[in-house]
C-alpha cells in the first residue's frame, strides 16, 4: 500500500505484531501516565479540499477530497493505523488547474473517490475498530478519567475540524461525527509551548531540527508530518491538551 510505504519512508510505520504489539502499547500507555502525559494516542488529521487561486471563492464552498487520518502512538512515535480516501467533489466537480498543482490531487483520483457521507461511514467504522483493539476512550476536555487508552485528535490549526468539515457538513446538512468536535490544535500548542509563531507546518517541522519529508500539501503526507511533529513536542515535555471542544464552548486557553 503506498502510504505504508510512505510512512515507513518517514521511520513512522513499523511491523505491526497483533495482540503482542497491543499488549506493548498498552504497557507504554501505563509508563507514560506515569510520566504525565494524558493522551497515550492521537489521530492526526489534514484535509486537503477544493481551491482555487481566488480565495474570496474558497472560502463559500470548500469540499474535502482527501480524508487521511494517521493513528499515532504517542509513546513510540509509530503510526499504527492508518484511513485514507478521495473524495468526489459534488459542488464543483471539476478540480481547477491551481488546486491540481498545489495537492497533487488529480481529476481522476476524485473521479474514482467516494462521496463524503460515505466516507464518514466508513470512518466512523474505523474508529470503532480501534476504539475495540486499543480500548480508546475519546475525550471532550482532558479532566475526565475513565479507563481505557485516552485518544483525542490533533490538526495543524483548527481548519480542518472548526472550518472544512464543519461548514461542509452544515451546508449539506450532513452529520459530523461528534467525536470529531474536540481536538488538538497543535499550532496553538507549538506556539505557547516554544514560545515562537513557525512558518507553516514546514517551517515548525524545520525550526526542531527535523525535516519535512514528501510532498507539501498532501494530505497524507502532511498528517504524518504533523504527527512527527506531535511526538517530537511531547518527547521535548510539551503537555498535549484539547484545545477546542463544543462540550467546553470555548478554547481551552491553559
Ligand atoms: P494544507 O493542509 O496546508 O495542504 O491546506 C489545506 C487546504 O487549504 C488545501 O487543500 C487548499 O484547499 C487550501 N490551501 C492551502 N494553501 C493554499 C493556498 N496557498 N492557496 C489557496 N488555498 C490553499
Ligand atoms: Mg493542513
Ligand atoms: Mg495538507
Amino acid at each position: 500500500m503506498a502510504t505504508k510505504k510512505l510512512a515507513k519512508e518517514l521511520g513512522l510505520l513499523r511491523q505491526h505484531n497483533g495482540k503482542k504489539k497491543q499488549e506493548m502499547d498498552t504497557q507504554h500507555s501505563r509508563s507514560e501516565k506515569e510520566k504525565g502525559q494524558f493522551f497515550d494516542y492521537l489521530i492526526v488529521i489534514d484535509f486537503e479540499s477544493t481551491c482555487w487561486e481566488d480565495k474570496g471563492k474558497a472560502h463559500l464552498c470548500q469540499e474535502i477530497i482527501e480524508f487521511p487520518a494517521v493513528f499515532l502512538n504517542l509513546v513510540t512515535g509509530d503510526i499504527i493505523e492508518q484511513f485514507h480516501t478521495y473524495i468526489q467533489p459534488r459542488e464543483h466537480p471539476k478540480l481547477s488547474d491551481f488546486c491540481q498543482k498545489l495537492t497533487g490531487i488529480s481529476q481522476d483520483q476524485v473521479d474514482e473517490g467516494i462521496p463524503l457521507p460515505t466516507c464518514l461511514g466508513l470512518f466512523k467504522q474505523w474508529l470503532k475498530n480501534l476504539v475495540q483493539k486499543y480500548h480508546l476512550v475519546f475525550h471532550s476536555n482532558y479532566t475526565s478519567s475513565t479507563n481505557g487508552c485516552h485518544c483525542t485528535f490533533g490538526t495543524w490549526t483548527s481548519w480542518d475540524l472548526g472550518v472544512c468539515l464543519h461548514s461542509e457538513c452544515k451546508r449539506k446538512q450532513l452529520n459530523k461525527p461528534a467525536v470529531l468536535n474536540s481536538w488538538i490544535d497543535l499550532k496553538i500548542t507549538y506556539r505557547k509551548f516554544y514560545s515562537r509563531t513557525p512558518n507553516g507546518l514546514r517551517g515548525a517541522i524545520e525550526d526542531l531540527g527535523l525535516c519535512f519529508e514528501g510532498r507539501e500539501h498532501s494530505g497524507i503526507v502532511d498528517s504524518m508530518n504533523t504527527a512527527k511533529l506531535a511526538f517530537k513536542m511531547a518527547q521535548d515535555g510539551c503537555y498535549l491538551n484539547i484545545t477546542h471542544s463544543d462540550t467546553l464552548k470555548h478554547p481551552v486557553t491553559d
